[in-house]
């Protein structure tokens, strides 16, 4: 059936800048790591594109490698783009990401400008687009020059392939580096795409005063811990979850009895709260605004509607706040 998006698709979602820039991101964001590959089955994912876009979704994150096989999320986003989404494209914000294993050689992986620029070009090829609007370095590389990769962000901005840039998973030195060096070449750096929940608080350590004083904003990926940061484990491994899959990236010894307790006990205040423990989840990652966007994952539809629902109540007490820390430290 031809897609039509909602015409109130901006009536309920809340849009944040990123930094200092003068983009707008929504407040929840969908990736397409999981469950939009070429093992999937792809009328859940068109299912999922097309509601979180009829809901104020705006942004969808790529990558490269994300499938499996790796370049068929990219496969598939191109297809819904010349379905679905062809009226829509300037209403989205659509991200690629180049840093992980690609393909063969010396040239397939991490951060020179070789890969970057030959990896972008191929993900603009696979998801029939002529630029995307943000591009990340999707790890830092050790062994090649910052500059050198920032260089490239910066050329590939200049190339028209990319509006804006961005880095992933970057310490706060590299990102203080990072930030300068782009500074230097007129492209500034607009965003950090780090890992952030709950349950995983290292951007606290440092990151987000950098992002802070320097006007980037933040992405945050995981908000969910990859499903932990839900009630799904407290039972058991079901079998349609992420822990059960063979290509899912969360193991099941990830799943300790520690965590599980501390999943029970976090449900407690989020019903207290009036809230299912994921959109508390991602309430907290956007308390007091200091993160632009979660990042989140879904395997269903359903997930996303409820997830949603986080930004109705984005508040904590301090009370709240002080009982969620108490229960990471026992
Ligand atoms: P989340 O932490 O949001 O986990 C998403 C998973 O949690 C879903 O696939 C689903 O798994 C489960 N889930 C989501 N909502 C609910 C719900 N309401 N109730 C029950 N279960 C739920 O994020 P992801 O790990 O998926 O990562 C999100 C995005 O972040 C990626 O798609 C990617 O774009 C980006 N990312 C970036 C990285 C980087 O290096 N820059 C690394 C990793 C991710 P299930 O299958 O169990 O239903």
């Amino acid at each position: 059936m031809v897609y039509t998006a909602e015409n109130n698709r901006y009536e309920s979602m809340k849009y944040n800048r990123s930094g200092r820039s003068g983009l707008l991101l929504p407040a929840i964001s969908l990736g397409l790591w999981h469950n939009f590959g070429g093992v999937d089955t792809f009328e859940n994912g068109r299912a999922m594109l097309r509601r979180a876009f009829d809901l104020g979704i705006t942004h969808f994150d790529l990558a490269n490698n994300y499938g499996p096989p790796a370049g068929s999320a990219e496969e598939l986003f191109g297809k819904m783009l010349k379905t679905d989404f062809a009226p829509y494209r300037d209403e989205m914000i659509i991200s690629s990401k180049a840093g992980y294993y690609m393909w063969p050689g010396p040239y397939g992986e991490w951060g020179s400008k070789k890969y970057l620029i030959a990896s972008l070009d191929q993900s603009l090829k696979r998801m029939g687009l002529d630029y995307v609007d943000i591009f990340y370095s999707h790890r830092p590389d050790p062994n090649t020059p910052l500059e050198e990769t920032m260089g490239a962000l910066d050329a590939i901005v200049r190339q028209g392939k990319a509006l804006y840039v961005g880095i992933s998973s970057y310490s706060p030195e590299q990102t203080a580096e990072a930030i300068k060096i782009l500074n230097d070449l007129g492209t500034p750096l607009v965003i950090h795409q780090p890992s952030y929940s709950i349950l995983n608080r290292w951007i606290e350590d440092g990151l987000q005063d950098v992002l802070e004083e320097n006007g980037v904003g933040t992405i945050a990926f995981c908000p969910l811990a990859q499903g932990l940061l839900t009630n799904k484990y407290i039972s058991g491994v079901p079998s349609d979850s992420r822990a059960a899959k063979s290509t899912g990236a969360l193991g099941e010894n990830e799943i300790t009895p520690e965590v599980i307790e501390r999943v029970r006990r976090l449900n407690e205040i989020a019903a207290d709260r009036g809230q299912s423990l994921p959109q508390m989840a991602l309430s907290w990652v956007l308390r007091g605004g200091k993160v632009t966007s979660a990042l989140i994952g879904a395997s269903r539809v359903s997930q996303i509607e409820e997830n949603i629902a986080a930004l109705d109540n984005l508040d904590f007490s301090d009370q709240e706040l002080q009982k969620i820390d108490d229960i990471l430290t026992v």
